[in-house]
């Protein structure tokens, strides 16, 4: 059996406690030395937009395995492209304050190491150093929604591990595929692929506040009061995804990890709470599709979707034109779509600080 730990957290004044709970239910015994806890840790906004892993589980968590006598490092590579992005992130989200003295910070921007993967498309990989030098990873997610991967929670973490144009790299990979839905099963098995190098053997996922709709950054903050952990990230986010109220089976990573033979939805044990007594019913990204077979092809035949900015919230900052991994946004004063190059991975969405790009449906003989 696969366990999953899942508890009703109040508040974050509890992580302590949750942190210790969850620990004891898998009884999860600490190994070696070195231990590395990878946070969420996207881009610069405070714990209260529930964007990012908030910093009292990370300082629970740092606590807890501090008095085990090993060396803590705290590591992610933001969603920018500089080392300095991925530093700014983590004084701006609270986390270095919060692991001061207890971990040390490794920016996988600037200490980094080329590894082999173990995927049909990409075979090597730029991934933060520390991660091979660890005895233990530890990944600590958040639970929130996602407009392209429908959700980010334990396996998509595992993206924050490449060095910052990587990521780029694998989005323009996929971009390019014939249809929208190769686009995303083509990413989302390079994310299961990934997340099974990094290999964490502790996932921890920061549910109390959560984020619904058009995730990972411009949805709405949710009160979940949740917290899971498992040692098994692919059935850790099966579970987080009924607890969301979603059909796992229509969340790519976990369609793919399981056909993947990463784990049996029949082998896991909740222990601690129930997902029926937990369950929510999040708002689903734009992008998820309530619709099934033969209803689902017409829909896809017929629409399709395409980004567009909210000129009344923008302010103009360039941030998207920059993130685009297909130089698809020249700005003129405002950014400017060229759709013949969007390869809709939705980036710009993900890193506007403003919630001013919007994801619009269209017929798709319309121009
Ligand atoms: S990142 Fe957002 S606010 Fe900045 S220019 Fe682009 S749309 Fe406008
Ligand atoms: S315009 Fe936006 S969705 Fe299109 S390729 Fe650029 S970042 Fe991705």
């Amino acid at each position: 059996m696969i366990k999953v730990a899942l508890i009703k957290a109040e508040d974050y004044s509890e992580s302590k406690k949750c942190v210790e709970r969850l620990i004891k239910l898998l009884d999860f015994k600490t190994p070696g030395k070195k231990i590395l806890l990878k946070p969420n840790m996207l881009d610069p906004y405070g714990p209260e937009k529930a964007v990012t892993t908030h910093p009292e589980i990370v300082k629970a968590v740092a606590n807890y395995f501090s008095k085990k006598g090993v060396k803590i490092y705290v590591g992610d590579g933001s969603g920018g492209k500089t080392p300095e992005k991925t530093l700014t992130t983590f004084e701006k989200t609270g986390i270095k304050d919060a692991v001061k003295g207890l971990a040390e910070f490794t920016n996988f921007d600037e200490d980094y190491e080329r590894v082999g993967l173990d995927n049909k498309d990409i075979k090597k990989i730029l991934i933060g150093k520390k991660i091979s030098e660890a005895d233990l990873v530890i990944n600590l997610c958040k639970l929130k929604t996602h407009v392209l991967t429908i959700m980010t929670g334990a396996v998509k973490n595992t993206f924050g591990c490449l060095y910052g144009s990587q990521k780029k790299m694998a989005h323009i990979r996929y971009g390019y595929a014939k249809s929208p839905k190769k686009n995303v099963d083509g990413f989302s098995e390079f994310l299961v692929d990934l997340h099974s190098k990094i290999n964490p053997q502790l996932n921890i996922m920061d549910g109390i506040l959560a984020m619904e709709g058009n995730g990972p950054s411009a949805g709405e903050v949710i009160k979940a009061n949740v917290m899971l952990a498992s040692t098994n990230a692919f059935a850790l986010d099966y579970v987080a995804a009924k607890i969301m109220g979603f059909d796992p089976m229509k969340i790519p990573t976990i369609r793919i990890s399981i056909e993947k033979g990463k784990f049996i939805p029949a082998d896991i044990e909740v222990v601690g709470g129930s997902i029926e007594d937990l369950k929510m019913s999040f708002k689903k990204p734009i992008t998820y599709s309530q619709n099934e077979g033969i209803i689902k092809k017409i829909f896809n035949a017929i629409f399709s979707s395409y980004v567009d900015v909210d000129k009344s919230s923008c302010i103009k900052c360039g941030k998207c034109a920059i993130q685009c991994p297909a130089e698809a946004i020249t700005m003129n004063e405002y950014p400017n779509f060229d759709y013949k190059k969007c390869i809709l991975c939705y980036c710009c969405h993900e890193m506007c600080p403003k919630k001013a790009i919007v994801i619009k449906k269209k017929l798709k003989f319309k121009k």
